[in-house]
C-alpha cells in the first residue's frame, strides 16, 4: 500500500482481537437493562479494581465513535459534541480539552488496549453503578441527549451555521463520522480504483476536529487515516472538499468492491457500515455471478430425435431461451449463452468460453433417449466441486417437470469434465418416450421446469 506522506502523525486504527476471554469472562456488562453480549475474544477485565474494557467494545457496543492513534498511544472517544482522549500509561485524560485525572490509566494488554469503562461512561454521561457480588457493571443513559449537564465544545459551533465535523474514525467494518449534527450527507460508490465517497454538505472540520485528529498542516484541511484490521477497507481520506459551498468529503479506499449503508443518527453521528456478512472472515463483494447456459446440440447436430421425430436441439435451444429470460430478472447473476439461436458449437468451444468468461456455474440441457419405456429426469456431474450444484438443481428440476426421478449421476461429458467451475448437464426427459415427448415440447412444462432450474441455481449460489 501506497503510504502518502504527510506531516501529522498518520491516525492509525488497530485492532487487535486476541483471544484471552477465559481471563475475566465472568464481568459481565448491562446497558440500560440489558446485557451487552462481548463475542469474539473482546472481554472486560478488573484492573486495580477497575473495571476494563477493549476500545473495540466502546464502538461496538456503547456505539461511540473511537479513534486510536498508534504512534502516540492515544485513544479518542467522540459522541456528539464531547470528545474523550486518554494516553495508554497516562493518568491524564482530557474531555473536551479540560484535564481529568484517572485513577487507572489506559493499558495495552496482548496488544489490545483497555480502557476504564466507568470514566468513559459518565464522561459521556451514564450513571454507572457496580455490583461486585455478581461482577457486573450497570450502565444508564440520562436520555433526551441536550441535558444541562452537556459540556459544550471549546470554540466548535459557536459562530458558524455550518455542521461541524468532530472527528472521523474507522472501527471494524464502520466509517463514523461525528458531527454536530444537522447535515444530510451523501454517499456513492466510485470504481478504479473501488472507493466509496461521503459528501457532508454545509459543513467544516471543528477546532475540536484540527485538535483530535490529523490535519495536513500544510492544507490544513485533509488527512487521512490507514486501515488496518477490516479486509478489503484501505484507508480513509479526509478534506474540505468544497469551500462554497463548504463542503467536507471523506473517501473510504477499498481493495475490492464492497456494499454499504449509510445512516444518519439524529445526534449527527454519520456512520457508513460496509459489507457485514463475512464476520471475521473475509467480507463478500457485490461482484455478479456468471452463468454459462449451454443448449446442447444444434445446426447440423441435431441431437436426438423423439418418437414423433421432435429434435433434441429445438427443446435444448427453446428451454436454454426461456432460463436466460428469467435469469436476466437477477441483478446479481449474469447469464452467457454458448448459443442462443439454432448455431453449432463444438464441445471444446463450449468449455473454453465457460473457462475463459471464468463463469461460477456451468449449466448444459439435453434431452435423452433409450428403450420406448425409459422415462424421466436425470442430472449428470463429472467433478466432485460439481456434485452439490447437481443434487440441488436436480432436485428443482426433478419437482417442476414432475416426471420420474431418475437420480443424480456421474458422466464423462466433455462440457463438464473439461469445464473448470462447477457444471452440470440435464437430461430433462426422454424424447424416445412418447409421455415425455410431448411434455418437453409443451410450452408450461418447460416455463415450469425453466423456472425451477433457475430456483436450483439461485439456492445454490446464495443468491436471494
Ligand atoms: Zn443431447
Amino acid at each position: 500500500m501506497k503510504k502518502l506522506k504527510i506531516l501529522v502523525a498518520l491516525l492509525c486504527f488497530v485492532w487487535l482481537f486476541p483471544g484471552y476471554g477465559q481471563a475475566a469472562a465472568n464481568i459481565k456488562i448491562y446497558l440500560d437493562g440489558s446485557q451487552v453480549s462481548l463475542s469474539s475474544g473482546a472481554s472486560a477485565e478488573l484492573i486495580s479494581n477497575k473495571v476494563m474494557i477493549p476500545i473495540r467494545v466502546v464502538s461496538e457496543k456503547l456505539g461511540y465513535s473511537v479513534g486510536w492513534e498508534q504512534k502516540t498511544k492515544t485513544v479518542t472517544i467522540i459522541q456528539d459534541k464531547k470528545v474523550i482522549k486518554m494516553v495508554v500509561g497516562k493518568k491524564t485524560a482530557t474531555v473536551d480539552g479540560s484535564n481529568i485525572s484517572l485513577d487507572t490509566a489506559p493499558i495495552i494488554k496482548k496488544g489490545t488496549t483497555l480502557v476504564p469503562i466507568r470514566f468513559i461512561a459518565e464522561a459521556m454521561g451514564m450513571k454507572v453503578s457496580w455490583n461486585n457480588q455478581t461482577k457486573s457493571v450497570y450502565l444508564e443513559s440520562q436520555n433526551s441527549g441536550s441535558g444541562g449537564e452537556t459540556i459544550q465544545p471549546p470554540a466548535a459551533g459557536s459562530e458558524s451555521d455550518l455542521t461541524q465535523v468532530n472527528g472521523i474514525s474507522f472501527s471494524d467494518s464502520k466509517l463514523m463520522i461525528a458531527t454536530s449534527g444537522g447535515a444530510v450527507p451523501s454517499a456513492f460508490a466510485m470504481t478504479s480504483p473501488n472507493r466509496v465517497v461521503v459528501d457532508i454538505p454545509h459543513s467544516e472540520f471543528s477546532s475540536l476536529f484540527e485538535g483530535t485528529q490529523a490535519l495536513d498542516l500544510t492544507k490544513s484541511t485533509a488527512g487521512q487515516i490507514i486501515v488496518d484490521g477490516y479486509p478489503g477497507v484501505e484507508k480513509v481520506r479526509y478534506a474540505l472538499f468544497s469551500e462554497s459551498p463548504s463542503t467536507i468529503r471523506v473517501v473510504v479506499d477499498l481493495s475490492k468492491a464492497m456494499t454499504y449503508k449509510l445512516s444518519t443518527t439524529s445526534a449527527g453521528l454519520i456512520t457508513v457500515t460496509f459489507n457485514t456478512s463475512g464476520g471475521e472472515t473475509t467480507p463478500t463483494p457485490t461482484v455478479k455471478k456468471t452463468v454459462v447456459i449451454d443448449a446442447g446440440h444444434g445446426d447440423q447436430d441435431p441431437g436426438a430425435i423423439g418418437v414423433t421425430g421432435k429434435r433434441e436441439k429445438d427443446f435444448n435451444l427453446s428451454l436454454a431461451l426461456k432460463i436466460q429470460q428469467l435469469l436476466k430478472k437477477e441483478s446479481a447473476i449474469n447469464v452467457i449463452m454458448t448459443r442462443d439461436d439454432d448455431n453449432f458449437l463444438k464441445l471444446s468451444e463450449r468449455v473454453s468460453l465457460a473457462n475463459k468468461a471464468k463463469a461460477d456455474l456451468f449449466l448444459s440441457i439435453h434431452a435423452n433417449s433409450g428403450p420406448a419405456a425409459a422415462t424421466g429426469s436425470e442430472t449428470y456431474y463429472n467433478r466432485t466441486n460439481s456434485k452439490s450444484l447437481a443434487s440441488t438443481v436436480h432436485k428443482y428440476m426433478v419437482q417442476a417437470a414432475g416426471l420420474k426421478d431418475r437420480g443424480v449421476k456421474t458422466g464423462n461429458f466433455a462440457v463438464i469434465r473439461d469445464t473448470t467451475m462447477p457444471a452440470i448437464l440435464l437430461e430433462v426427459g426422454f424424447l424416445s418416450n412418447k409421455n415425455d415427448e410431448a411434455a418437453l415440447f409443451n410450452e408450461t412444462f418447460q416455463n415450469r421446469v425453466a423456472e425451477g432450474v433457475v430456483k436450483g441455481m439461485k439456492e445454490y449460489l446464495n443468491v436471494k
